[in-house]
């Protein structure tokens, strides 16, 4: 038994009466397995390309996400809107996707989750803009502590012309809510 499968039937065995029971013979085995895969997403090229011209913005909506947040180690999951408008580079669409799944699987915010997708696409394309929203729910909200269900938490951060464009920035926040 791995160190965490360990440490996780000592848990098990704190919290229910029949610890050897079949149901949960292999339980802390499949949560070491889970946790393990859960924040190794597997490695992706960014592959970017030449823009040839294209200055519009691009945008991908409703990009479903799971974390774990940092503060309780309970999920945390939602969607995301990553917009971007090139400046000479693009990247492939399955990548923004990947972006935020690769920041999203491990222990986490959802504050820094947002800023760490909009740094990234920053660095790696250097566009004119960078426009990223994430809406979650949180199960350390719900399940513990103000008990509210159904809560939706929403951050956003906008980098270059989504921020200092007031064109751009109401396009995206609008396409955003036209989305819905
Ligand atoms: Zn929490």
């Amino acid at each position: 038994m791995s160190s965490v499968a360990a440490n996780i039937a000592a848990i098990i065995k704190h919290i229910d009466k029949e610890p050897g029971r079949e149901g949960l013979r292999e339980t802390p085995n499949r949560y070491a397995k889970f946790i393990e895969e859960f924040t190794s997403p597997p490695a992706f090229t960014p592959t970017t390309f030449a823009s040839e011209g294209y200055n519009e913005m691009i945008v991908q909506d409703n990009i479903a996400f799971y974390s774990l947040c940092e503060h309780h180690l309970l999920p945390f999951f939602g969607t995301g809107t990553v917009a971007y408008i090139p400046n000479e580079r693009i990247i492939g669409l399955s990548k923004l996707a990947r972006t935020l799944e690769h920041h999203s699987r491990r222990l986490q915010n959802q504050e820094r989750i947002t800023e760490q997708v909009a740094e990234y696409l920053q660095d790696i394309l250097k566009p004119k803009g960078v426009g990223v929203v994430l809406s979650a729910r949180h199960l350390c909200m719900e399940m513990r502590g103000v008990s509210k269900p159904n809560v939706c938490t929403t951050t956003s951060t906008l980098r270059g012309i989504f921020k200092t464009n007031p064109r751009t920035r109401g396009e995206f926040l609008n396409l955003k809510k036209g989305l819905r």
